[in-house]
């Protein structure tokens, strides 16, 4: 028999390695930006067309290419970044595995345009699935243009795996995000489908961060600044308001690089034990320099995980630099309102500071349910009814005659077949009911009770169109970062119909003039930054659409505080509300309401 081993044609080679570097739009964007770096460049554009699937476009200003180098850049192992192996230990750049641009162009259409200052005439290529079609002398600036047209065309298996426009452009804000926080004095501008989504002037650090991540509420930016043998570590952390339910706005860089490194966060979070709540997450961007030779980059291609020499001790003084900047925040004198509070910061105990910073923006004692109904008036239940009664509600109903719209009866809100009845009922502390119906026990998770309930009132507005709007007494601006502005913009319909009156307001901001009725009590802010986070949440793990994805997040986040103390009448209200649901027994990304326990259960338990 014939030897049956060969080696692999070059382009099927690249193929290969292109999946796994290119695995999304994304990470060619994040490839192409990264060499724009590398090659010094001091003015940066990003041009991205359907999610980067059929356009990806980097614009630089730095140092570009030779005819020969712009040619050679496209092979496998072909780089200017090192030279030995030496210098893996070394690097002072992103690339080093002249792997990115072979990958790119192995499932691609790409055309590349680069002038060095010295030359004068550049270079422009034009190659398809690895093959170049195309290599002239052209009129260009200095610099580079790279232009990656109608990413996976000749793998349709690939294209097929990438999911909605909205989840890949976030993937590509996430990389935009993270280059541009770690080079604030670069100029970056960002365009989706020729809009301008986002310029940023070069600035510093701080700046940088409220260009990139937006004004967070009354949250400040605490310095961190620290020098030992190991490393440097410079950047800003959040104070404690600053702190969300959601893991979202935590940045770590080596060198610039972002990294990804669960026991860094974790030093951080502990850091912040006792000032924000346990399941919340610290808002940060830090960045440590660490002598190259201390840290292995070369673990991951795509280079977010690294190995650390100390990380050991990288975590204590990381917490202790934290643990610092935190320190001075809470015992500094806040002024506000014409109060002043000064207390001894040597004498005050650890508890009294806590609990004067924990998190003041969340209304922990908030519950939907909460009314003020007298015991056993049956009429009182109409008060239930009341927000969506008040003359000055109104109801958005995508634009039609307020005459039209004014809800049905049979659409109503809190609609309630019957008031149920019970044979018992009490709470337990953290937010559990008790009680017993036909001789059952039946044990509730308040929390998940108003979550279902409130679910279903959603869907059902979303049906009907019914949802009551509290207009605000003072209109609230409300401004987000660019990927949130996107996200909110690109839900807005929906998220009139949950009853936010909202319009968008210049660059990045909102005006929300009416909030959902259902939870007017809440921070529209916080109500508006939570459902966008549940909803990016269920978007990345679940395939839902828009409407199921916003009530749940919706739901889950006027849900959240629900497990304050209630009233006999309230848990009797929220009970009926439940057990009148179409589906009481589980939440819709099923998880269980309650427990049931028959009689046979209950003598079966006691070995009957
Ligand atoms: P790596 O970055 O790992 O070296 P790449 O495939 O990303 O590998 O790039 C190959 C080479 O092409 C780089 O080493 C660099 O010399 C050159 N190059 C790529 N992009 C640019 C750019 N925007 N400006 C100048 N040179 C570039
Ligand atoms: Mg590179």
């Amino acid at each position: 028999m014939s030897d049956i081993i060969r080696l692999l044609p070059e382009s099927i080679a690249n193929q290969i390695a292109a999946g796994e570097v290119v695995q999304r739009p994304a990470s060619a964007v994040k490839e192409l930006l990264e060499n724009s770096l590398d090659a010094g460049a001091d003015k940066i554009q990003l041009f991205i067309r359907d999610a980067g699937t059929t356009f990806i476009q980097v614009k630089d200003n730095g140092k570009g290419m030779s005819e020969t180098d712009a040619r050679m850049c496209w092979e496998r192992h072909a780089t200017s970044k090192i030279k030995k192996a030496d210098d893996l230990f070394k690097l002072t750049t992103f690339g080093f595995r002249g792997e990115a641009l072979a990958s790119i162009a192995a499932v691609s259409q790409v055309e590349m345009k680069s002038r060095r200052e010295e030359d004068s005439l550049g270079t422009e290529l034009k190659i398809e699935a690895g093959e170049v079609l195309h290599h002239e002398p052209i009129n260009c600036p200095v610099g580079t243009t790279i232009t990656v047209k109608n990413l996976f065309f000749n793998i349709p298996a690939r294209r097929n795996f990438l999911k909605s426009t909205s989840i890949e452009t976030r993937h590509i804000y996430d990389e935009f995000n993270r280059v541009a926080l770690a080079n604030p004095g670069i100029e970056f501008t960002f365009f989706i489908n020729d809009n301008e989504t986002l310029k940023l002037q070069k600035t510093d650090l701080q700046n940088r961060i409220t260009d990139v991540l937006g004004k967070k509420g009354q949250g400040e930016l605490l310095e961190l600044h620290e020098t030992t043998d190991i490393l440097k570590i410079t950047g800003f952390v959040g104070s404690p308001e600053y702190a969300k339910r959601i893991r979202g706005d935590q940045f770590l860089f080596a060198n610039g690089r972002f990294i990804k490194e669960p026991y860094f966060n974790h030093a951080i979070q502990t850091a912040f034990q006792g000032l924000i709540p346990e399941d919340n997450f610290p808002y940060y961007v830090i960045f440590f320099e660490i002598e190259p030779s201390k840290i292995d980059v070369n673990v991951h291609p795509t280079k977010t995980e690294v190995k650390f020499e100390d990380s050991k001790a990288i975590y204590s003084i990381l917490r202790s630099v934290i643990k610092k900047s935190l320190g001075s925040y809470t015992l500094t004198p806040q002024i506000s309102d014409n109060q002043i509070f000064s207390f001894e910061t040597s004498s005050l105990p650890e508890s009294e500071v806590i609990s004067k910073f924990n998190s003041p923006n969340v209304n922990s004692k908030y519950n939907p349910f909460s009314t003020d109904i007298q015991p056993n008036k049956r009429q009182d239940w109409g008060k239930l009814l009341e927000p969506f009664k008040k003359p000055e509600s109104n109801f958005y109903d995508g634009g039609k005659k307020s005459d039209e719209i004014y809800p049905k009866p049979e659409n109503q809100l809190f609609m309630l077949e019957e008031k149920l009845l019970f044979d018992g009922i009490f709470q337990i502390a953290g937010g559990y009911i008790i009680c017993s119906k036909n001789n059952e026990l039946i044990l509730v998770n308040q929390q998940a009770a108003s979550e279902r309930v409130l679910y279903d009132q959603f869907i059902n507005q979303f049906e009907h169109h019914n949802i009551a709007v509290q207009t605000l007494l003072f209109p609230r601006m409300v401004e987000f970062n660019a990927a949130d502005f996107n996200l909110v913009y690109s839900l807005i319909d929906e998220i009139k119909y949950l009853g936010f009156d909202i319009s968008s307001f210049g660059k990045n901001t909102f005006i929300i003039n009416g909030v959902p009725a259902i939870n007017d009590k809440a921070d529209p802010q916080i109500t508006l930054e939570g459902l966008i986070d549940n909803f990016r949440q269920n978007e990345q793990k679940l395939q839902l659409d828009k409407k199921e994805n916003l009530a749940r997040s919706m739901a889950r986040n006027a849900a959240m505080s629900a497990t304050g103390a209630l009233t006999l009448m309230e848990m009797e209200l929220l009970l009926s509300q439940l057990f009148q649901s179409p589906q009481p027994n589980f939440l819709p990304n099923g998880k269980p309401v309650f427990i049931k326990i028959s009689q046979q259960g209950l003598s079966e338990m006691f070995g009957k």
